[in-house]
């Protein structure tokens, strides 16, 4: 046998050794980027029990966000399509009636810069917020509010004027100031808002609990008239002032949420902010939406709230 002939037959022999080293540098390579992206615990694919977002839309097959599992367009019902890019399998799932519904709002926006990325990234993931709207934000940034809608999501009421010192100080003052932040929605949009409201604080704002009397009429007046109040559960601690370090934030969300899940709490609402003074909200947010989505999680506005 001639040594040209040696050889080919000493490549052939090798070939599958070759493939067999590419699948396993392969391999590691995607664990290494699971270990990095979403922790050691996680599922590549989601099993059929641990359900799925059934809004969850994503055209581009490529995860922008480094995940090698894409979810695909899914037109009906609650199944769910999922596409894993490197074995090119396509899974069917269904969504868990019984899984943790995370709902994630947003105060204080919109703002120029925050907002759009926000919704982007919202839009890769193809899951709906509910933002608590600042009218006189709004009004500085009528097309963003209105993109935010169109996209899908909800609009909430945060007040016209954000100033706690003036909307505590009487129910009158209060109630006059979350009229005009719905009208401020409504022109813009216009769309009447749902009556759902998120007080400016909290509604055990230190303004409000040194003055009961104010406290109570406002709520009752609330309760007469069809409105819905939501504080949060967890927080992203975004309201900070300096730069936290990258997913410094999204991690200790990630294990609020999930301490949340043990405890048994099936609706989880998350409090952050979209203000352009905090740019680390859009920048955590997508681990954050990753992990809940690769644990099963499903993503909810607050209007579904039970
Ligand atoms: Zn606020």
């Amino acid at each position: 046998m001639s040594s040209i002939m040696s050889k080919r037959n000493t490549r052939r022999r090798n070939r599958p050794v070759i493939l067999v080293g590419f699948l396993v540098m392969t391999m590691l390579m995607f664990c290494s980027c699971t270990l990095n992206g979403f922790g050691p615990k996680t599922p590549l694919i989601p099993d059929a029990s641990t359900g799925f977002n059934d809004t969850v839309i994503n055209d581009n097959p490529q995860n922008p966000h480094g995940n090698n599992t894409s979810v695909v367009t899914n037109p009906n019902g609650n199944n769910v399509l999922l596409y894993h890019e490197l074995t090119g399998v396509f899974k069917e799932t269904v969504e868990d009636p019984n899984a943790p519904r995370i709902y994630l709002t947003f105060d204080d926006g919109p703002s120029k810069v925050s907002t759009p990325k926000i919704l982007e990234i919202l839009d890769d993931y193809g899951i709906k917020a509910t933002f608590f709207v600042v009218g006189r934000t709004a009004e500085y940034y009528p097309d963003i509010l209105r993109q935010t809608l169109a996209e899908g999501h909800l609009l909430a009421n945060h007040g016209y004027s954000h100033v706690y010192s003036t909307i505590y100080a009487s129910s009158s003052a209060f109630i006059q100031d979350i009229q005009s932040c719905n009208s401020v929605i409504a022109n813009i949009t216009g769309t009447t808002p749902k009556r759902i409201l998120r007080f400016p604080a909290g509604s055990f704002a230190v303004e409000l609990e040194r003055n009961p009397a104010v406290r109570d009429s406002i709520r009752q007046y609330l309760r007469d008239n069809g409105w819905r109040y939501f504080d949060w559960t967890v927080s992203m601690g975004d309201s900070i002032s300096s730069a936290p370090p990258p997913g410094a934030l999204a991690y200790d969300l990630i294990a609020a949420i999930d301490r949340s899940v043990a405890n048994g709490r099936k609706d989880i609402v998350v409090l952050a902010h979209d203000v352009d003074a905090k740019p680390w909200t859009p920048l955590d947010l997508p681990i954050v939406i990753e992990h809940c989505l690769n644990q099963g999680y499903v993503f909810r506005t607050l209007d579904t709230y039970p």
